[in-house]
């Protein structure tokens, strides 16, 4: 994709800061870090989002991940890290290529998760069969 920052950041056309990469992924730093040490995790071709990424492409970027998380967690000595990604516009993602944040945690980072929602009455079994029957 030619107006995507991080096809850029693969071609060499834009600067990163390189933490790893292997022939089909690559991870840097963010440029704009919840925490020190926070991560993107990125597959080389372009794909829009999570649901748009073949098996292999899951596979390649979240074993990679998995290292990664390790590397950053020991590199600023994390106490923890939360895995991320936000897919499509109203889920907050803003770069649209897939792309895994590693989040670094500390203790008392004041980092805030999303709260909680409660099912009204029967909405939640409602819910669970809509969403099977999408599986099947
Ligand atoms: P999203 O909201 O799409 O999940 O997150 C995109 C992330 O990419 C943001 O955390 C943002 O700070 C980061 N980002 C955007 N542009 C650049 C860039 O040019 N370089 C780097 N290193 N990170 C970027
Ligand atoms: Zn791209």
């Amino acid at each position: 994709m030619t107006d995507c920052i991080f096809c850029k950041i693969i071609k060499g056309e834009i600067p990163c800061l390189r933490i790893y990469e292997d022939k089909d992924v690559l991870a840097f730093l963010d440029i704009a870090p919840v925490n020190r040490g926070h991560a993107l995790v990125i597959p080389k071709k372009h794909y829009a989002d999570f649901t748009d990424m073949p098996d292999e492409a899951v596979k390649q970027v979240f074993v990679a991940a998995k290292k990664v998380a390790d590397g950053v967690m020991k590199g600023v000595n994390a106490n923890g890290f939360n895995l991320g990604m936000n897919n499509r516009k109203v889920a907050g993602q803003l770069v649209m290529h897939a792309h895994v944040h590693i989040m670094p945690r500390f203790e008392g980072d004041g980092f805030k998760l999303w709260e909680g929602k409660k099912y009204l009455e029967g909405e939640a079994k409602k819910v669970m069969e809509s969403i099977n029957k999408k599986l099947k």
